[in-house]
């Protein structure tokens, strides 16, 4: 008998057939004597059309309200499979996230969570149920309901493993798996049977769509190996684990491809000491994820300045620039600009620690397809470029056939 943590994404759980599908699923574990505790997203696009609804009444509506709007979504979801599985004959009980005693921060729209008592999950399991966790929802400490960020389900899947002490965690979603880039953009994409937490979390933090960042940052914090599969057939997925010696042969493990970036620069800023923390403290305190920083070198001798830019989430660009407007008054910069056609793509592994010449190989690949690169950046298992948005998918197709040659 195991016990398993399973996360059904909003592809899986899209309509009523899907839920009954979940349910047929739930089932066949439970028939095998195992405890499974289920965790829900909202039905398929069921966020994006209650994000739809508040921007219909108000157009900067409350944090509190908008978290609170948003945690029905994945309620409807756990009543519903609730409902399947009692159809069954099988016992089964959903809780919302505080319920299931998941307590966050006060951070709406992306709260963090700070602990979880599964006391109360523990109990209901003994009692022989199904427990069904609704994704993505916290409580934080003074009692207000909060979400984890889009894609939270993943975390809440994660967390509630960690605290259960599970034997098995499935992230069930409506691919096989994780690929060696994204199978809609390029149809010569490769499963793999398994990727290290550092190269899974950087390609979905790069944006292949597979997973939210956060949930495998926090897997890998707390080792907890889990498994990405379908949820419409029996194929095995791909296992995402700790990096081992045999992982440094593959140099390079994937492509992705992120178009949900904006970039902003800030003109002729003051190159004097300072200038830099001030920005990134000021975006930081506004809770704006910035990703790649780009500082030019100084010009002008009598009052040196310089050009920064940097690239955050494309949904966060009105409010850092909001944050970069009011930094006026203390810094005397020339002029913001601001630009959402951009496209980021990126090549990962953790086998370039070991192997060199990737960056020229990645420069030449994309200057044969006479594609501008206006923005790099490298780390030790990942390169990235900022490429203009409507190159984005050629760069990446081209990268791909790169790095992974169909063999003839
Ligand atoms: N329903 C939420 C979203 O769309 C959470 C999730 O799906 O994981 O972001
Ligand atoms: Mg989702």
């Amino acid at each position: 008998m195991a016990l398993i943590v399973q996360k059904y994404g909003g592809s899986s759980v899209k309509d009523t057939d899907r839920i009954k599908n979940v349910a047929k699923r739930v089932a066949g574990y439970r028939q095998k004597g195992d405890q499974v505790v289920v965790v829900v997203s909202a039905m398929g696009g069921g966020t994006d059309n209650l994000i739809r609804l508040a921007s219909e009444i108000n157009q900067l509506p409350s944090e509190r309200e908008m978290d609170m709007l948003l945690a029905t979504g994945e309620q409807t979801t756990i009543a519903l499979l609730a409902m399947a599985l009692h159809a069954l004959e099988l016992e089964a009980v959903s809780l919302t996230g505080p319920q299931a005693g998941i307590m966050t921060d006060e951070v709406h729209a992306k709260a963090k969570i700070k602990n979880i008592s599964p006391k109360q999950v523990h109990n209901m399991l003994d009692e022989g149920n199904v427990v069904i966790v609704a994704g993505f929802q916290g409580m934080s400490p003074d009692g207000r309901i909060t979400t984890l960020g889009r894609g939270g389900s993943d975390l809440t899947a994660i967390a509630l493993a960690s605290a259960l002490e599970a034997d098995l965690c499935q992230i069930y979603t409506d691919v096989d798996g994780v690929y060696t880039t994204d199978p809609r953009v390029v149809s010569k994409a490769q499963k793999l049977d398994e990727i290290s937490y550092d190269e899974m979390i950087e390609l979905s933090s790069l944006g292949a769509r597979v997973m939210q960042s956060r949930s495998v940052e926090f897997a890998k914090k707390y080792n907890v190996k889990f498994e990405v599969r379908s949820s419409l057939n029996n194929n095995p997925g791909t296992i995402v684990k700790e990096e081992t010696d045999s992982m440094e042969g593959v140099v390079v493990r994937g492509v992705s491809l992120d178009e949900n970036q904006a970039k902003v620069t800030l003109v002729r800023v003051p190159d004097t000491p300072g200038m830099a923390a001030r920005i990134f403290s000021a975006l930081a305190v506004g809770a704006i994820n910035v990703d790649m920083i780009v500082q030019n070198i100084s010009h002008g001798s009598a009052t040196p300045a310089t050009d920064i830019s940097f690239t955050t989430d494309k949904p966060d660009l009105p409010k850092a620039l909001k944050v970069i407007k009011g930094l006026r008054k203390e810094i005397e910069f020339a002029e913001v600009i601001s630009d959402e056609d951009i496209a980021k793509v990126s090549v990962v592994g953790v086998g370039m620690r070991t192997h060199s010449g990737i960056a020229a190989k990645v420069f030449e690949t994309l200057a044969a397809g006479r594609i501008n690169i206006e923005m790099i950046s490298t780390s030790e298992i990942k390169i990235s470029v900022v490429v203009e948005s409507g190159k984005g998918e050629t760069a990446t197709q081209q990268l791909h056939d790169a790095f992974f040659p169909v063999e003839k």
